[in-house]
């Protein structure tokens, strides 16, 4: 059922970008279960694919996340604190 359920989301990550809160809600699941099946699938895909992380600019200051590793959202801006800040998306690649 895991494995199933992974190997779908591997597929739907193929196709085009996701959120978490979109892949949660199709799923109907909490979002750090999709975090530990992304976790999964990002070692499974490894080293030829992976999993890329589009990360959000906050609109009250400008800053941009780079280099985001985790699959779960930022809940705030370092540098403003804003806690408004658009999902980050996820694509394999
Ligand atoms: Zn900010």
């Amino acid at each position: 059922m895991e494995q199933t359920r992974r190997q779908e989301i591997r597929g739907l990550l193929s196709e085009r970008y996701w959120t978490l809160d979109e892949l949660a809600a199709r799923y109907l699941l909490h979002r750090r279960v999709l975090v530990n099946d992304l976790e999964h699938i990002a070692r499974s895909i490894a080293p030829l694919q992976r999993i890329e992380i589009l990360a959000p600019t906050c609109e009250a200051c400008g800053f941009r996340f780079k280099d985001r590793t985790r699959f779960s959202d930022p809940s705030r801006c370092p540098r403003c604190k804003n806690e408004h800040l658009s999902l980050q998306r996820l694509r394999i690649r």
